[in-house]
């Protein structure tokens, strides 16, 4: 069987491992900011166990001190890089209450309770281990079992720590001299080791998780504008069916074609950018917008009726009429031209209510463009409403 010391060195030497391959990953991904956290933290506490070891030899209360304040940064830095990665941002919470005990720790330390500076710096890490476990297991948007390892993980971890704390409370020791030496602890070396492992190689697979989500949200965003693109509006509503209540307006610019060649393209571009800003402004929940392609967008509408679809698309129509885009030959003024489709009663699939939105686009430029035209009026005497002015 493996004396304390050997527990503590295998400890340190797994963590030095673990730190220095992630510090490798985040030197090929420095985006990865998360994993160099992780790696800092996993640095500190080996820098913990080293000076634990030593304090196993050499009873010395600074050092003492020292290895209790380590224990509990490197378990803060892995709360803060957890957070990091979640994107959650109020670090305070994290940092003031740990810093606030490691005082604490110190004085009761300094006073020579230092059985009483371990419970205050076990409380502290069982703290922050279980605050790891709640947060990836709340605001994880990961495949549930990986999120159940990682809380389990840091749950028994948790756990190991919170039982050295118990211990010397019952057993009543406020005061040691000398690091202590119980069940608890042997099993808490033997716990952290295997949980920090196991931690440190799920990191690597989160920060390959997280690259592989970046880059499906790269390919579902247009470059120019920020909105989803075509593939953007697959992935979301390919598989939906349309009833009655949802919609899509299918926009075009209106001699777009002339702006380019009057204005050139990089005024083009700018008036492509103006007409996507207009349309984010009414995107919320339950109004997606989206670039199609060229200079034809979409905005998708779930839990709204056809009337209040057209009001809206109109108001967007409104809206970039208004804008002006300021060019070497003057101010440039554009229109858009809308057509909505309707999802049917008995479900319609993406494709079909495409297809009518875009029938009506074509029926709205026909009746002379900077309109809109919903389905149902296809054909009916145009314009369709006087809504818009041609520029
Ligand atoms: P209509 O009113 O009938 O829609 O006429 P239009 O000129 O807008 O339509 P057309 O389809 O003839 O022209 C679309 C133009 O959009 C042609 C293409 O050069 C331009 N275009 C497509 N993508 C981009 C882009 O990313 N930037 C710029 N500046 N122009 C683009
Ligand atoms: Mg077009
Ligand atoms: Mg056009």
């Amino acid at each position: 069987m493996l004396d304390f010391s050997s527990l503590l060195l295998a400890a340190a030497l797994s963590g030095t491992c673990l730190a220095l391959t992630m510090f490798a990953i985040w030197f090929t991904a420095p985006r990865a900011g998360f994993v160099l956290t992780v790696a800092s933290g996993i640095l500190v506490l080996v820098a913990h166990v080293i000076l634990f070891w030593r304090y196993t030899r050499d009873p010395d209360p600074l050092l003492c001190q020292i290895a209790l304040a380590l224990l509990s940064l490197g378990f803060l830095i892995l709360c803060l890089s957890a957070m990091q990665y979640l994107g959650v941002s109020d670090y305070r919470r994290a940092v003031v209450p740990t810093f606030a005990a490691m005082a604490v720790c110190a004085a009761l330390t300094f006073l020579g309770l230092d059985g009483v500076g371990f419970i205050v710096t076990y409380a502290v890490v069982t703290v922050l281990l279980s605050t790891i476990g709640a947060m990836f297991w709340i605001n994880g948007s990961h495949d549930r079992r990986i999120l159940l390892v990682v809380s389990f993980l840091s749950g028994s971890c948790a756990v190991s720590f919170a039982l050295c704390g118990v211990v010397l409370m019952a057993k009543g020791q406020w005061t040691l001299g000398a690091a202590p030496d119980n069940w608890a602890e042997r099993l808490n070396s033997v716990v952290s080791v295997a949980c920090m492992t196991g931690l440190g190689a799920l990191t690597l697979s989160l920060h390959h998780l997280q690259a592989q989500i970046e880059l499906k949200a790269e390919t579902m965003t247009d470059p120019l504008t920020g909105l989803m693109n075509r593939r953007g509006l697959t992935s979301l509503y390919g598989e939906r069916t349309f009833g009655p209540f949802m919609a899509i307006v299918m926009f075009d610019l209106d001699h777009f074609k002339r702006t380019n060649d009057i204005y050139g393209h990089p005024v083009g571009d700018q008036v492509l950018c103006r007409f996507a800003a207009v349309i984010r402004k009414y995107a919320r929940t339950g109004v997606d917008a989206f670039r199609l392609g060229g200079e034809e967008f979409a905005i998708v509408m779930s839990r709204m009726t056809e009337e209040r679809a057209h009001d809206l698309a109109s108001k967007v129509g409104v809206a970039f009429g208004t804008e002006i885009v300021a060019t070497p030959l003057g101010p440039l003024r554009s229109t858009v031209s809308g057509g909505i489709g309707v999802g049917g009663t008995d479900g319609s699939t993406l494709d079909e209510v495409l297809a009518e939105a875009d029938a009506a686009l074509y029926a709205a430029k026909r009746a002379g463009r900077n309109r809109v035209i919903s389905r149902t009026r296809i054909g009916k005497a145009e314009p369709d409403r006087p809504a818009l002015r041609s520029a």
